[in-house]
């Protein structure tokens, strides 16, 4: 199919270079010139896996980015809509998601035939139907069902396995607003053969997309409750996660006895809690969204409240292991949200290295992906180090905000240190009994 895809960020992007792999036309488009140049000579705007071998195999013969939405829209038969969906603080915004409905709409007054608009955006329930809808029938002038199709298509990728979580996805949702919309989402994927679809109407498609991030969002608060408790009882919050694990409803026993441990029990795991351009964006929209239709959303609130204060956990334990940090070297590993990325939006490394810096502490950071971003967003809050050896070289405590899996090197560099820093593991990821001087969110 010839698709074009509006907003070439992390998800425009990733699904523009997937579909023109599995053997699609794919136009990006961007407002951004600089995202549009790079992509068209090969170079990814963002770190991803595997991305740099998309675009080498996919650029130009059936992968190409430009500035002009009309064109893209007039020359493909299904276009995407992948613009950001920002909280603003109140409520979900959805002015990106507004503009791109009305320049796609305006296109279409003038595209003769049947064209297919998609959401991929996360947008609340309702979004679809009632806000895309209508302004795409403003602008065109014509019908929707009749003219053209409209359909939510919730993009379920992690940042970091993005390629891989889009070529082997767990199901595919295919909202539509009639069957047609559904059959048309239903053959731009018919590439995927035997994955589940779900098709569905919008609200529910766009129901499912929060459900999953909050549920996820959930069971993350809920260890690092439990994780702030278990320091308060003087027990390893990772023994009892361990021990919890073991149930057999979350690790099934197969008859040779081996279990099968499910990706959602490394969400059941203590941390510094969560960060990205999704989980805090999604859940405080979906709380927001409850609300306003009077629903009581405690439980989704008290995720967001325990997600705010767990960073902090860090500089308190931080302060319990060596006193007054002023004036005192310390050095924090990863800025990145999670490993795999160079995306900081909302990271909890920011608010870490921000309160350190407030306590007139001397920071060094250290990112193996994402300096780039982070010394942009962090100004003198903190000096980046070129190496892991680097960064640690001379730091009174040393914090672990990222689980990049080089920082399993540190009992190593950290060993042969004199001194001994006091390390805080924000990811619960080292040995403590592999080093001298450990602490960490939960123990
Ligand atoms: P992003 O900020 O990385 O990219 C959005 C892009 O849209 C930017 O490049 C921006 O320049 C462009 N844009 C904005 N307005 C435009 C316009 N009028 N015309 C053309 N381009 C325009 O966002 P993202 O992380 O890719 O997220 C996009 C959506 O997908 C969000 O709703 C997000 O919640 C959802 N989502 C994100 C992820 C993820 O891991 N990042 C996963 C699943 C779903």
């Amino acid at each position: 199919m010839k698709i074009s895809i509006v907003g070439t960020g992390y998800v425009g992007l990733v699904s523009g270079a997937c579909l023109a792999e599995l053997g699609h036309e794919v136009v990006c488009v961007d407002l951004d010139p600089s995202k549009i140049e790079m992509i068209a000579s090969k170079h990814p705007p963002i770190y991803e896996r595997g991305l740099q071998e998309l675009l080498d195999r996919n650029v130009p013969a059936r992968l190409t980015a430009t500035t002009d939405l009309r064109k893209a829209v007039l020359e493909s038969e299904l276009s995407m809509i992948a613009v950001g969906t920002p909280f603003d603080g109140t409520l979900i915004d959805l002015k990106y998601i507004r503009q791109v409905a009305a320049d796609i709409g305006k296109v279409l007054r003038e595209k003769a035939g049947y064209h297919m608009v998609v959401v991929k955006s996360t947008v609340v329930p309702g979004t679809t139907a009632e806000v895309v809808l209508p302004i795409l029938e403003q602008y065109s002038g014509k019908k929707a069902g009749k003219d053209f199709g409209v359909g939510m298509n919730p993009e379920f990728l992690r940042e970091g396995e993005a390629i891989e979580d889009f070529m082997h996805p767990d199901r595919i949702v295919l909202g539509g607003i009639d069957d047609r919309s559904i059959d048309t989402l239903d053959r731009l994927y018919s590439v995927f053969n035997g994955v589940d679809l779900v098709r569905a109407d919008p609200r529910t498609a766009e129901m499912i997309k929060y459900t999953a991030n909050s549920l996820l969002a959930t069971l993350i608060s809920f260890s690092n409750e439990i994780a702030n408790l278990c320091t308060v009882q003087k027990v390893d919050v990772a023994d009892v996660m361990k021990g919890v694990h073991l149930d057999r409803r979350f690790s099934p026993i197969l008859e040779n006895g081996e279990r099968i441990k499910p990706g959602f029990i490394s969400y059941l795991w203590p941390g510094a809690g969560f960060g990205g351009s999704c989980f805090p964006k999604d859940v405080k929209a979906l709380v927001a969204h409850g609300e306003n239709g009077g629903v009581q959303m405690q439980l989704l609130r008290s995720v967001i409240d325990v997600n705010v204060r767990q960073p902090h956990k860090m500089i308190e334990i931080l302060e319990q292991g060596i006193g007054d940090i002023g004036g005192v070297d310390i050095t924090v590993l990863g800025v990145a949200f999670k490993p795999g990325t160079d995306d900081i939006r909302e990271s909890p490394a920011i608010s870490v290295i921000q309160g350190l810096a407030a306590r007139g502490a001397k920071v060094t950071a250290f990112d193996p992906i994402a300096r780039k971003e982070a010394e942009h967003m962090l100004g003198n809050s903190a000096v980046f180090s070129d190496t892991l050896a680097d960064a640690i070289s001379g730091a009174k405590a040393i914090l672990v905000m990222t689980a990049w899996p080089e920082f399993k090197a540190l009992p190593d560099l950290v060993g042969m240190s004199k001194d001994a820093p006091l390390v805080v593991d924000g990811r619960r990821m080292l040995f403590k009994s592999s080093l001298h001087n450990y602490a960490g969110i939960g123990l």
